[in-house]
């Protein structure tokens, strides 16, 4: 079993990807976001006991040997990636090894104005950053970065990185029910991200349960706000789809289940009937749970 990979997860704007998780053991965050998927954590400014490169390095390969039609290596974290003080030298060196596939990282974007985060990202093919808003009092509200984090740093280190780097710059901006869903705050960030300039934005909203009582905006509302992101590419995000389903042991279930409860949804798109059985057993043997988060089904560890 794998500590550091999970996957491979399919995405219809990234291919088939191969996740690498820096932090698998607990949430490392300089955020706390309201909407997180993971449990609510003390924000920190330095990720602890760091894994060696080696040990991620060789876990990849044994990977990529087992996963051959992987389209991109992500890189992500129970947190966040731009912590991990050897994030350079991790690039470089998957770099060296990944044959054509695409090394994607994303990040909440808070490190983005210092210089060596900026030269550590640009050895990626594909940058994505979080931006929910470019108004202080909402980014407090919303997510809840750590005191060394300025808003107003983190959006000149996102124009500054942006005139750099050739390659693709994606933004995400997350949207939450009276929030950050209001047309004053889509002016503003409109406003922003024509400095900016990335090659594209994923706009979204909640999909699953989160850290904290936060409610999503509708799909509807998605629609609308997005009219006023102008001149950049913009994808609502609905849900993943898999190009196929596959089959998972019940190790692999549980590390998907752990890392975040999967939709019923997801269930169907991902898993073959073996893999569905094997889903059973777990919740027979409680191992596993059923939840609805707003009128939807998700499984998840126990
Ligand atoms: S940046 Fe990501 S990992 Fe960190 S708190 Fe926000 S959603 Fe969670």
């Amino acid at each position: 079993m794998f500590k550091f990979i999970f996957g491979p997860v399919s995405s219809r704007r990234f291919g088939l990807s191969l996740g690498i998780d820096l932090s698998p053991d607990k949430k490392q965050c300089n955020f706390d976001c309201l909407y997180c998927e993971l449990k609510g954590a003390k924000t920190i400014d330095a990720m602890q006991n760091p894994t060696p490169v080696k040990e991620i390095i060789d876990e990849i390969k044994i990977a990529l040997e087992k996963y051959p039609d992987i389209d991109v290596i992500t890189v992500t974290a129970n947190g966040e990636p731009t912590l991990y003080p050897h994030l350079k030298e991790l690039a470089q060196q998957i770099n060296t090894f990944k044959n054509g596939k695409k090394l994607l990282i994303l990040s909440n974007g808070a490190l983005i104005s210092d210089k060596s985060i900026q030269e550590t990202l640009l050895e990626f093919d594909i940058v994505k950053l979080s931006l929910d808003t470019v108004t202080p009092k909402v980014f407090k509200k919303l997510d809840r970065a750590h005191k060394s984090v300025n808003l107003e740093r983190m959006i000149e280190g996102m124009k500054e990185f942006a005139h750099k780097f050739q390659n693709e710059l994606v933004l995400e901006t997350l949207v939450v029910k009276n929030i950050n869903d209001t047309r004053d705050d889509f002016l503003a960030l409109n406003r922003v991200i024509n400095e900016i300039k990335p090659s594209r934005i994923d706009l979204g909203t909640i999909d699953r349960p989160s850290a904290y009582k936060v409610l999503p905006v509708s799909f509807e509302t998605l629609e609308i706000l997005s009219r006023d992101i102008e001149h950049i590419p913009l994808v609502i995000i609905k849900r993943n789809h898999a190009k196929s389903k596959k089959e998972f042991s019940p190790d692999e279930i549980i590390q998907l289940l752990r890392r975040r409860p999967q939709s019923a949804e997801d269930i169907e798109e991902l898993f073959d009937e073996k893999s569905k059985m094997r889903l059973n057993s777990l919740l027979d043997r409680g191992e596993a749970d059923i939840v609805n988060a707003a009128g939807v089904i998700f499984y998840k560890i126990s």
